[in-house]
C-alpha cells in the first residue's frame, strides 16, 4: 500500500517576504567621489575676519579690530571682538586664506 507524502500549504506555497535583507553600504559612504556630487572642491571664503591694511585682524561684522586672546591646542587661534562682545576663533589652517583689506560689500 502506497502512501502519499502529506504536504501543508506552508511547504508548498513560495514564502514572501523572508527574502534575505538588502545589504547596504555603511552609513556615510558615498558612491561618487566628493565634487561630483554637487560639493565643490574649492575651499569657501574666509568672511568673518579680513586683514586689515595695518596689519591687524579685523572682525567684518563690525569693522573692528579683534583682541588676540591666545591658541588652543596649537590648532585655533582665539580671539575676541569688543565691540560685538564675540568670541571669534579661528583654525590655524585658514590664515593663509584670511583676505587683506575690508570686504566688498
Ligand atoms: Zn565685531
Amino acid at each position: 500500500m502506497a502512501v502519499a507524502p502529506i504536504t501543508t500549504q506552508e511547504s508548498e506555497a513560495p514564502v514572501r517576504g523572508e527574502a534575505t535583507p538588502r545589504r547596504r553600504g555603511r552609513p556615510g559612504t558615498r558612491r561618487t567621489p566628493r565634487g561630483q556630487d554637487g560639493n565643490p572642491h574649492e575651499n569657501p571664503p574666509i568672511v568673518t575676519v579680513y586683514f586689515h591694511t595695518d596689519g591687524e585682524l579685523h572682525h567684518a561684522w563690525c569693522g573692528q579690530a579683534l583682541e588676540f586672546h591666545g591658541t588652543r591646542a596649537g590648532l585655533e587661534i582665539d580671539f575676541f571682538c569688543l565691540y560685538c562682545v564675540e568670541h571669534v576663533t579661528l583654525p590655524n589652517s585658514i590664515l593663509s586664506r584670511i583676505p587683506v583689506g575690508p570686504p566688498l560689500v
